[in-house]
């Protein structure tokens, strides 16, 4: 079931035909607030209530024209301004092929680069995400450039892929921002760990790996899991180097384990959501709907009111 989603994610026809029909729609709301941003700004200032953070991302990937990657980074700016005008600590995260790696990897330096200075102007925070395992070394590459230059910047990293130990102990000198995910994308087996069960090890032995770093203040690391036991196992790891475990950072996605998320933040915890909005969420959602194929009987529901 995994493998048809994220097959269908890629499919083109799906990809043009499916965002029209009314069911997807309906269901698509649950990971979604809405598809314009000020729905996402009005439930970060909800959020900000609860003490929970947030972090906006506009959909949208594999761009075909470079003014689309200017619209993006124009559309960030905008984020950025309104987000703190809104008196919200504003974090974006970014997708590399949405401000252009698949046409011109330098105008998608200078994109990151103008953006990661843009938040770093209103004293925010700017993630880049990680993609299939064709862009790591291109993703890794533009952050360590982009870093470099503003350390208010982060990276995803995913636990899935076989190199990403050594990706850490490449970063490690340069006091980096990493966001340890799981990893969402279709991959063969001789990159990433096939069974969950490896995935969620090769997890938790990251942050083993990270941790006491975090702790010595050389890395910031956050948490992007809904695991919620694989988090309260990091926390007690946490507790076993003598670090705080209130220290830790969550991030989940909006709509995804939120009376979790109230309850982290509410612990002390820092908790922030991954809020998505636009119109480009179809291959975006059939990959939340492939973290969780039980989600597709939600969809089917939809389908019958
Ligand atoms: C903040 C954030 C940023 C991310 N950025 C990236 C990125 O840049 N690149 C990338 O490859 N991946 C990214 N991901 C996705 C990530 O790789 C996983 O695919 C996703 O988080 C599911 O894995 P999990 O860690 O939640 O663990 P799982 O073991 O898959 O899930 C744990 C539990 O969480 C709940 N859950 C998980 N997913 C869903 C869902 N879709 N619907 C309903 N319940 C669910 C279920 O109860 C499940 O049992 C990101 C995830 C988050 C939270």
């Amino acid at each position: 079931m995994r493998a048809l989603l994220l097959w269908c994610a890629q499919n083109p026809w799906l990809s043009e035909h499916v965002p029209s029909w009314g069911f997807v729609r309906r269901a698509v709301k649950r990971f979604m607030p809405g598809e314009e941003f000020d729905s996402a700004l009005k439930a970060a200032v909800d959020f900000k209530a609860n003490r929970i953070g947030a972090v906006f991302t506009k959909l949208g990937e594999n761009i075909k024209a470079m003014s689309e990657a200017t619209a993006a980074v124009e559309h960030y700016e905008m984020v950025l301004t309104r987000a703190a005008e809104a008196g919200l600590e504003p974090e974006i995260s970014i997708k590399p092929t949405q401000v252009g790696l698949d046409i011109d990897p330098d105008a998608t330096f200078a994109n990151l680069n103008r953006l990661a200075a843009a938040a770093a102007r209103v004293k925010g925070f700017m993630w880049i995400d990680m993609e299939g395992s064709a862009y790591t070394d291109r993703t890794l590459d533009l952050y360590n450039r982009v870093h470099s230059r503003h350390p208010a910047t982060g990276v995803c990293l995913q636990a899935y892929l076989y190199r990403t130990a050594a990706d850490v102990h490449r970063m490690l000198p340069f006091k980096p921002a990493i966001r340890l995910v799981k990893g969402a994308y279709a991959e063969p087996a001789d990159r990433a760990f096939p069974a969950k069960r490896d995935v969620d090890a090769n997890y938790l032995a990251l942050c083993a790996l990270m941790l006491p770093d975090m702790n010595r203040g050389r890395l910031k690391l956050v948490l992007a899991t809904h695991d919620v036991p694989l988090i309260e196992r990091i926390a007690r790891f946490a507790d076993a180097i003598g670090m705080d475990r209130h220290a830790l950072e969550v991030h989940m996605l909006y709509g995804i384990q939120s009376a979790h998320q109230s309850r982290l933040a509410a612990e002390g915890y820092g908790v922030k959501a991954l809020i998505a909005y636009g119109d480009a969420w179809y291959a975006w959602y059939l990959r939340r709907l492939a973290e969780r194929p039980a989600n597709v009987v939600f969809v089917a529901r939809q389908m019958f009111g």
